[in-house]
């Protein structure tokens, strides 16, 4: 082979690009041929795009990200066979900056799970072990990265999954401060929550990617352009960086020990290079975090997939009247997990219960936003672990949702505060 796709970061890939060592035709020909060896075990790509434009370093996108021509699905039955007419701003914006499209990546189902179980095309493998999950919702693109299917791909991340399947694939993710990359052509989950991020095998990398997709949008009145441009990190040191370590996200039960093990390390080492290290306390983050985001994820998610009616996208059941061709095609098209978010979110949101669990929810968040903020008053970053437990096996959690929920326990407050959330290995 002319390169080594498990090894090569993107930033060596535009080198070799940018002094003619290699042709793009000849660095995507070994992406290609990589996802031809492994995607059929891994099961990374829900499918591939033979002839893209673009003659910068490849890049993989997550199925929820529409691209025009190019059918996007979000893991689910009910967007089978949905070619977008558009591409998202993310889509163009990495296309404008010389990218060219490898394929699409496995998801749960809209975005929703912990592991890509819940992909209605089949679950993605960790490629280190492939009896066990990659991590979800994002697992297709972290373990493409990981297995060097893709240099670098973008996830989207509303409770965690960016971070949490770059935890479980050891490599970096980041989810964006909300409002600073755009949400258009995305398919919406929780539309307070969801952002788009890049996930690689370095920050660096990262910090390339997010610099391409980042700022504001006249297409989503969401976004917010940025006070700083992105800046790519330099060298080692880590001088003056407060870093809080909150009490809570570090000693939270059900933290294996090695994990807490590996991100102790992790904290002396950043110590070593000159960080300040201080305990803190987010009190409510994990004894509300899950429950609040499981009361609004859900509410804003029964809303958004109203439109899913068997009418605008993707197959039509067959029925006597209009509500009966609607009611099969959500019945036919939508996996369990949806289901079971639709139901939840409609009842939160029903008359005589609003007030006492979305309304509810809305202010315990509010609460988690000053803890936040008080927190950041004294420090730069807040580090914990990212997942609880390393990856899990495939079929472990399938069965018991309230365990597949309990995934994002530490990844959850951050998102419910609006900040970024960097997830970087620690340990194997
Ligand atoms: N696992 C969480 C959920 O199922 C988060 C998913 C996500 O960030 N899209 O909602």
């Amino acid at each position: 082979p002319v390169v080594d796709t498990l090894r090569l970061t993107a930033e060596e890939a535009a080198g070799l690009l940018a002094r003619g060592e290699l042709s793009a035709r000849e660095l995507r020909n070994a992406y290609l041929d990589a996802i031809g060896e492994r995607n059929g075990e891994l099961h990374c790509f829900l499918r591939t795009v033979e002839d893209a434009e673009g003659d910068g370093v490849p890049i993989a996108l997550k199925d929820v990200i529409s691209t025009k021509g190019v059918e996007t699905t979000a893991g689910s039955k009910i967007l089978a066979g949905y070619v977008p007419v558009f591409d998202a701003t993310v889509a163009s914006r990495v296309k404008a900056a010389g990218l060219s499209l490898l394929g699409k990546t496995n998801t749960d189902e809209f975005a929703m799970g912990s592991s890509t179980e819940n992909s209605a095309y089949g679950p993605s493998r960790n490629p280190w072990n492939p009896t066990r999950v990659p991590g979800g919702s994002g697992g297709g693109s972290a373990a493409a990265v990981t297995a060097g299917l893709a240099p670098w791909a973008l996830g989207s991340d509303t409770g965690g999954s960016i971070k949490q399947p770059s935890a479980l694939c050891g490599n970096v993710g980041l989810r964006p401060t909300y409002g600073s990359v755009s949400r258009y052509g995305v398919v919406a989950f929780a539309s307070s929550l969801d952002q788009i991020g890049p996930v690689a095998k370095t920050v660096r990398d990262v910090a390339l990617l997010y610099s391409i997709i980042a700022g504001s949008d006249p297409c989503d009145s969401t976004t917010a352009e940025l006070p700083d441009a992105p800046r790519l990190p330099e060298g080692d040191s880590l001088a003056g960086v407060r870093i809080g370590v909150p009490t809570e996200l570090n000693e939270a039960e059900g933290i294996e020990p090695g994990v807490r093990e590996a991100v102790s390390r992790a904290l002396s080492l950043a110590e070593e290079l000159g960080a300040e290290l201080d305990e803190c306390s987010l009190p409510r983050s994990v004894r509300y975090g899950l429950p609040c985001y499981y009361l609004i994820a859900p509410a804003e998610a029964s809303s958004n997939l109203a439109r899913y009616d068997g009418v605008r996208y993707g197959p039509r059941s067959e029925g006597a009247s209009y509500q009966e061709l609607v009611d099969r095609t959500r019945d036919e098209g939508f996996g369990d997990e949806p289901k079971r978010r639709i139901m939840l979110g409609t009842y939160a949101l029903s008359a005589g219960y609003y007030e006492a669990f979305y309304g509810q929810a809305q202010k315990v968040r509010t609460l988690i936003i000053q803890e936040h903020r008080e927190a950041l008053e004294r420090f730069d970053v807040l580090a914990c672990p990212t997942s609880p437990t390393v990856a899990f096996p495939i079929g472990e959690r399938a069965a018991d949702p309230l365990a597949m929920y309990a995934s994002d326990l530490l990844t959850i407050p951050s998102c419910l505060a609006g900040l970024p959330g960097l997830s970087i290995p620690c340990g194997l």
